[in-house]
């Protein structure tokens, strides 16, 4: 067995005394850890999971997650993180999507597992009063043997477009997006890693958080983002590392602890999911910290590119470059792979570490690869001098007007330029004589003056005629989804009934 499920196990037989994870009051060693694993491994079998079964899990970040997952991989089976901020029509249609046969779930969701009508032909297990019985009489623990082709996860994906599918990643999956982190980055065993984004995505899993564990450093789960918590917790323990989506970045530099905290211990912190505003980049970049930009997506496992420690000073907000196991190109015009050059163009992704395809999904699992393999990713990026990747945009996102192309992300990111600007997003309408037509919302930053006549005047000091949004609409927030990311979706329904 080469699975994830024996990670704990074989870390145990290096370093069995070294802390795993920790959490408020309580730790686990490797050794702890894997007699944990085996004994839940043994319950999960004895409640009749096989291998190729889903087990699914809802609930915050903590370290009954990580037990979970390691005892559900050494099942052989499927381990199904959900989203506990989704409302109980949207977990009723995973549980039912995902056919998991065992649902395990914290205090906190035990409402959203009630509401969304529980798991009627399986077993619940609620982490507070069922977890700890179940390892203490746990079972005999599986005798089977782990491939690294074997499915591991079924992480399903932000779904801003169309009801959620669930990515289907190996053994062999997170096996390798781990190599390739670890090639890129300076993790040692020594590390303390907070795992602040949610385990249900997969920036909060596979960016540093298994590496770490893969390395034998220590994971400290943080179940609910609190900015001036996290800020004071790196102080005082001394936390070397952790992976956050650009909004948690921004939200620790505006809090009023900022200043006054020592962030002298942090060796690597890593972001993406999304663009990040320059002066988010750099105002961490300006305390000396190490941080490093990722991009991803679920089905990558979830890394594609990421910044280095040598040049992420001179490219504050680019992807980076590509890693170590990880094959890029561009979508040529005849849907054949091209180099990737300056020219925006649809990346395509090959590599050990990207997924075969979507949970029951054949259709939409073959249209996401092309010939030889490549996965289309679906963004537009281009490539520097230097060969740093940029995000350009997303191409489902791209906005055509009069015949050219404008990228919404070029705009927002100009748009937060101007000090006043908290978050902007643009989307398209349909336009009578453009076809279609941008239309900015805009967050105003509270306290802070803006009119409509000085923020065009912003946009048209730095951006083409044509890029000009034709609508802006003041705004108290944008729609974001658990990850930060903008749901779209919404917001252009939004301007097409104000606009149109
Ligand atoms: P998900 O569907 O949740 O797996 O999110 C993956 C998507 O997030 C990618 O396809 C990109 O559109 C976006 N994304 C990820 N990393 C970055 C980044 N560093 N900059 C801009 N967009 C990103
Ligand atoms: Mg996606």
């Amino acid at each position: 067995d080469f699975g994830l499920g024996s990670w704990p196990a074989r870390r145990a037989r290096i370093n069995p005394a070294r802390t795993a994870l920790v959490q408020a009051g309580r730790s686990l060693t490797y050794a702890g850890l894997a007699d944990r694993v085996e004994s839940l491994a043994g319950a999960l079998t004895r409640r009749g999971v096989r291998p190729g079964d889903r087990v699914a899990y809802l609930g915050v970040n903590d370290i009954t997650v990580f037990e979970t997952l390691f005892a559900t991989a050494r099942c052989g089976a499927i381990f199904v993180p959900l989203n506990y901020r989704l409302s109980p029509a949207e977990i009723r249609y995973m549980l039912d999507d995902s056919g998991a046969s065992v649902l395990v779930h914290s205090a906190d969701t035990a409402g959203l597992v009630a509401a969304a009508g529980g798991l009627p032909h399986g077993v619940v297990i609620a982490t507070e009063g069922d977890f700890e019985p179940e390892i203490a009489q746990g079972g005999p623990a599986p005798d089977i043997e782990v491939r690294l082709e074997d499915p591991c996860l079924l992480l399903y994906t932000s779904g801003t477009t169309g009801r959620p599918k669930a990515a289907v990643l190996t053994h062999g999956n997170l096996t390798w997006n781990t190599v390739n982190q670890l090639a890129h980055l300076d993790v040692l065993g020594t590390d303390k890693a907070l795992c602040i984004a949610p385990l249900f995505h997969c920036v909060g899993l596979g960016q540093i958080t298994l590496p770490t564990l893969f390395k034998g450093g220590s994971v400290e789960p943080v179940a609910k983002f609190d900015p001036g918590t996290i800020l004071a917790r790196i102080g005082e323990a001394g936390i070397t590392s952790f992976s956050a989506v650009p909004t948690m970045l921004e939200m620790m530099w505006r809090h009023e602890s900022w200043d006054a905290t020592d962030l002298s211990s942090l060796t690597c912190v890593l972001y993406g999911g999304s663009p990040v505003a320059e002066r988010v980049a750099q105002a961490w970049l300006d305390r000396g910290v190490k941080l490093l930009q990722g991009y991803g997506m679920t089905e990558a496992a979830p890394g594609v590119s990421m910044a280095t420690h040598e040049g992420t000073l001179d490219h504050p907000v680019a992807a980076g470059v590509p890693h170590f196991f990880t094959d890029v190109a561009a979508l040529g015009p005849e849907l054949t792979p091209q180099p990737l050059d300056g020219t925006p163009a649809e990346l395509l992704v090959r590599g050990p570490h990207v997924f075969g395809g979507y949970w029951n999904r054949p259709g939409e699992s073959e249209a996401s690869f092309v010939e030889g393999g490549w996965f289309r990713t679906g963004d537009v990026v281009r490539v520097d001098d230097d060969g740093w990747a940029h995000v350009v945009d997303r191409v489902k996102d791209m906005i055509i007007s009069g015949g050219e192309n404008v990228y919404p992300a070029e705009i927002e990111a100009v748009a937060v330029r101007l000090d006043e600007v908290d978050a902007c997003a643009v989307v398209g309408v349909p336009d009578e004589r453009w076809g279609e037509a941008g239309a900015a919302f805009v967050v105003v930053r509270p306290g802070a003056q803006l009119d409509e006549p000085r923020f065009r005047a912003h946009l048209e000091r730095h951006l083409a005629r044509y890029k000009i949004p034709k609508h802006v609409q003041f705004t108290d927030t944008l729609p974001r989804n658990a990850t930060g990311k903008i749901r779209r979706v919404e917001l252009r329904t939004l301007a097409a009934e104000t606009f149109t």
